[in-house]
């Protein structure tokens, strides 16, 4: 290892800033057990208890008609196609009532960017859930919805904002951020607003006190130094804002959609990615691995490479499911990848506060009910199998 590099290293685990160069520098040629360890030593300093949280929620999805056409998205269907669906607020709020009874603290709701959707009808869906479900925490749709409802309304963002958070949303979800930089954004999504309208709704939702997370999807074709700058503009916003409560990489599934298995990001590429965002945000608190899309034994070796959060056991998830995304699990399962990872699991809320943690085997939770991504895609009406 050079001087240049184990300096760099020895200064981030420090908890020392690191500039984007030298971010460049570690994740294209720092030894992978140094990266790690050093990304190790960082989040053993955030949290000396060792604790690795987990949470409980559920993906749902109000309609899959969208004006956007991403090129990596296969959720999507265009307005008047023959598989395009919308849900009634009864069938959302029977799918909250499920969540619920599974233990779930919070739901995602998220959908295309349909046309005649303005700021009127989030106004009317999350009153609706947040008045017959106060304990769940709203923790839905991201900056590209936030912009389309406003367009459709003819409001101005800070409008759109403080209505839908007067109406029951509690926090932004860090989605539909894939890649910042202009060209790769353009490459994989030209119809989407830019990286720097993303990160304008983020500032004046952070402005408002409504805190939310960051996003990034990798392996659409990015340089190494593109994914390094989506860091920094993400980074950069912090600075101003500190709303950003975690920050989630995810990798590119390649089924289904326009943009096909061209590029994709290896495990080895993600797991240093990990280890990077951990040493570069020190202005974020918290950083989760996606096991969904890298699988669980990655998911496993994160946690040794800066991770403290392994996201959510997702009762429902169809978007990036029906992109290929075939890995599943259950409480069991993530509260044994956790303990087996040399961690101590713990249920958390959005806000990542600690609901239960599971101190010893004696204390793990055993509800087998608890399982994910029941697809409601071709399943629609069907219930989770809790109630049926
Ligand atoms: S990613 Fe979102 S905005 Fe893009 S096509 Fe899919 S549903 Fe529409």
């Amino acid at each position: 290892m050079s001087v240049e590099i184990s300096e760099i290293l020895q200064r981030a685990a420090d908890g020392g800033r690191i500039s984007p160069e030298e971010a460049l520098l570690l994740y294209t040629e720092a030894p992978f057990h140094a990266l790690g360890e050093a990304a190790d030593t960082v989040r053993r300093r955030r949290f000396p208890e060792g604790i690795v949280t987990y949470l409980i929620d559920r993906n749902i999805n109000y309609t899959n008609v969208c004006v956007t056409a991403c090129k990596f998205c296969a959720f999507y269907r265009a307005p008047k196609h023959a598989e395009g669906w919308t849900h009634d607020t009864a069938e959302i709020l029977r799918r909250c009532e499920e969540a619920v009874q599974l233990g779930a603290t919070q739901v995602m709701l998220q959908g295309g960017h349909h046309p005649d959707f303005g700021v009127e009808y989030y106004e009317e869906l999350f009153g609706a859930v947040s008045s017959n479900f106060p304990q769940l925490v709203i923790h839905s749709i991201g900056p590209s919805e936030v912009l389309h409802m406003a367009k459709v309304s003819g409001v101005s963002l800070d409008e759109a904002i403080r209505r839908i958070n007067a109406a029951g949303l509690a926090s932004i979800a860090g989605a539909g951020a894939e890649m910042l930089p202009d060209r790769p954004r353009k490459a994989i999504a030209p119809l989407k607003e830019s990286g720097a309208r993303w990160l304008e709704v983020m500032g004046i939702a952070h402005r408002q006190g409504i805190e939310s997370t960051a996003t990034m999807m990798m392996g659409t074709g990015e340089t190494n130094a593109e994914r390094i700058e989506h860091m920094t503009m993400i980074r950069d916003l912090q600075d101003e804002t500190g709303g950003f409560r975690s920050f989630i990489p995810w990798t590119y599934q390649p089924e289904n959609n326009h943009l096909k298995g061209r590029t994709q990001a290896t495990t080895l590429e993600y797991l240093r990615l990990i280890a990077v965002a951990r040493l570069f945000f020190d202005n974020i608190n918290h950083l989760q691995s996606s096991w969904l899309t890298t699988g669980k034994d990655a998911g496993q070796v994160s946690l040794h490479m800066g991770v403290d959060d392994l996201g959510s056991i997702m009762l429902e998830e169809n978007v990036i499911s029906s992109a290929g995304a075939k890995h599943r699990s259950n409480l069991h399962d993530l509260v044994w990848m956790i303990r087996s990872a040399d961690r101590i699991p713990a249920q958390r809320d959005t806000l990542y506060r600690h609901l239960n943690v599971h101190w010893t085997p004696a204390d793990d939770p055993t509800d087998e009910r608890v399982t994910s991504h029941f697809s409601s895609i071709t399943n629609v009406g069907r219930q989770l199998p809790v109630l049926s």
